[in-house]
C-alpha cells in the first residue's frame, strides 16, 4: 500500500549516524521522505502537513538512547505519530443498546453503503448470531432498494420492504418499530447518497438520525477518493455525530491514505475495511497494521 517508507530512511539514518540527538538539521531529508511518502499514498495535503509538524516536533531534541540509531529512533517518532493518529487497536462496532442495536450508514453513492451492509449483516449474523433485519431508505435509486433485498436473501438475513414513494424518515422508524416487536437484535438502515456533498439529503439523514438515535452512525467512504476523502469525511462528520467510519475497495489501487486523511478530518474510528465486492469482503480495521505497512 504504502511505500516502504523504512528503507528509504535506512539510506538516510546512516548520514544520521553519529548524532546524539535529532536536530532540525539532521531530521530534515528524513521529514520530507514522510511526506513523500504519504503524498504517494494519497494522503491529504492538510493532512500530511500536520502530521509532518506533529513528527518534527516530537523529534526535534529528543536523545538518541543507547543502542538506537538516530535513523531508528526517528522511525520510532514516525510510528509513535501514527498510532497516536490512528489509535491503537480495532475499534469493535458497538451493539450496547436496548434491542435493535440501530446502525445507520451514511457516504456519497457508489461507496459502497449498500455491499457493506450486506457484508456486515453477514458478519454479525454468522459470527456474533445476531438476529438482523436491514431496511433501505433511499428512496431516489430505483434499484437500490431491491439491491439491498437481494443482498439481504444472499446473506440470509431479513429484510423490510420498503418503497419508493415512501418518506425515507417513515421508513426507517417503521422498520425500527417491527424490529422492536420482532425482537431483532440489530437494524441496519441505509441511506442515499448523491455523488457529491448535498444539502437536501444532508438534512434528510439527521432527520432520519433523530427519528431513529442509532447507537452507530458508521460514515462509508471509498478509499480510491484519496484527497477528496477529506471534504467528503468533513462535510458528514459536521452534520452528524460519526461513531466510526468504514473505508470500501482497500483491495484496490488506492494506497491506504484515505485512511489517515479521514481520521485526522473526524477524529473516529475506522472501524472496518471493505476488500472486495464480495459478501465476504470485509475486515477488521487494525491500525497497527496499517503502520506496519507504511513503515515497512
Ligand atoms: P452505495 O451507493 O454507497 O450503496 O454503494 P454500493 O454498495 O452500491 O457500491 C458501489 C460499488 O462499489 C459496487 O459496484 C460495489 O460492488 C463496489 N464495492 C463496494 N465495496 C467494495 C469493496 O470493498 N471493494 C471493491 N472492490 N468494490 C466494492
Amino acid at each position: 500500500m504504502l511505500d516502504n517508507l523504512s528503507s528509504r530512511l535506512g539510506q538516510l539514518a546512516k548520514t544520521m549516524r553519529g548524532h546524539a540527538r535529532l536536530t532540525e538539521d539532521n531530521i530534515k531529508d528524513a521529514l520530507r521522505e514522510v511526506r513523500m511518502a504519504l503524498l504517494e499514498a494519497d494522503v491529504a495535503l492538510p493532512v500530511v502537513k500536520d502530521f509532518v509538524a506533529s513528527v518534527k516536533e516530537k523529534a526535534m531534541g529528543q536523545e538518541v538512547l543507547g543502542s538506537l540509531t538516530p535513523g531508528q529512533a526517528f522511525i520510532g517518532v514516525v510510528n509513535d505519530s501514527l498510532t497516536e493518529l490512528m489509535g491503537k487497536q480495532n475499534d469493535a462496532l458497538n451493539l450496547a443498546a436496548v434491542p435493535p442495536a440501530t446502525i445507520l450508514m451514511a457516504g456519497l453513492q457508489g461507496a459502497g453503503k449498500t455491499t457493506t451492509i450486506g457484508k456486515l449483516s453477514r458478519l454479525l449474523k454468522n459470527d456474533q448470531k445476531k438476529k438482523v433485519l436491514v431496511v433501505s431508505a433511499d428512496v431516489y435509486r430505483p434499484a437500490a432498494i431491491e439491491q439491498l433485498r437481494l443482498l439481504a436473501d444472499q446473506v440470509g438475513v431479513e429484510f423490510y420492504q420498503s418503497n419508493s414513494w415512501e418518506d425515507p424518515v417513515q421508513i426507517a422508524k417503521d422498520a425500527q418499530d417491527y424490529a422492536k416487536k420482532h425482537f431483532f437484535d440489530v437494524l441496519m438502515v441505509d441511506t442515499a447518497g448523491r455523488l457529491a456533498i448535498d444539502e437536501v439529503l444532508m438534512e434528510e439523514i439527521q432527520k432520519i438520525h433523530a427519528a431513529i438515535n442509532p447507537i452507530e452512525t458508521l460514515f462509508v467512504v471509498d478509499a480510491m477518493q484519496g484527497q477528496d476523502a477529506v471534504n467528503t469525511a468533513k462535510a458528514f462528520d459536521e452534520a452528524l455525530p460519526l461513531t466510526g467510519v468504514i473505508l470500501t475497495k482497500m483491495d484496490g489501487d488506492s494506497r491506504g491514505g484515505a485512511a489517515l486523511s479521514v481520521r485526522h478530518v473526524t477524529g473516529k474510528p475506522i472501524k472496518f475495511i471493505g476488500v472486495g465486492e464480495k459478501v465476504d469482503g470485509l475486515e477488521a480495521f487494525h491500525p497497527d497494521r496499517l503502520a506496519s505497512r507504511i513503515l515497512g
